[in-house]
């Protein structure tokens, strides 16, 4: 990934049209593996702004704090991360007709590489780091 949102999230809107990439789904969407709930940043999207902005800009853009936190980099060293994160629910990764799950392994993202594994594994606020 990339970024992650969390259950502070209030679905007020304000992260999504920030998006460069329009990585981040409503919570009314039904791809959503949060539909009804909250907002969800797709990871194999998310690219943490970089070549867009100096600081993740949903991040920025959010008022509830703790309501975007970092996640693992979207990279093939995280493979087996994603893959079981999918397997349980936390992700909805995208299935393309003819690649297949859109796993590191088929397309992996950039990333803020200054941003330490132990910040992403135990999920710090985004802010937080700036
Ligand atoms: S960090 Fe940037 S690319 Fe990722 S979801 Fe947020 S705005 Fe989109
Ligand atoms: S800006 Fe924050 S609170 Fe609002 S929808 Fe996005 S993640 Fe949720």
């Amino acid at each position: 990934m990339a970024v992650m949102i969390t259950e502070e999230c209030i679905n007020c809107d304000a992260c999504a049209p920030e998006c460069p990439v329009a990585a981040i789904m409503s919570d009314s969407d039904d791809k959503n593996p949060f539909e009804g709930s909250r907002y969800y940043v797709k990871p194999e999207s998310c690219v943490e702004c970089v070549s867009h902005a100096d600081t993740p800009r949903c991040a920025e853009a959010c008022p509830t704090e703790g309501s975007i936190v970092w996640d693992m980099p979207f990279t093939t060293d995280f493979e087996e991360y994603f893959t079981v994160g999918n397997e349980n629910g936390t992700y909805k990764i995208r299935e393309h007709k003819k690649k297949g799950l859109m796993m590191p392994s088929v397309k992996a993202q950039p990333f803020m590489e200054e941003i330490g594994m132990g910040v992403r594994e135990s999920h710090s606020n985004v802010m937080d780091s700036f």
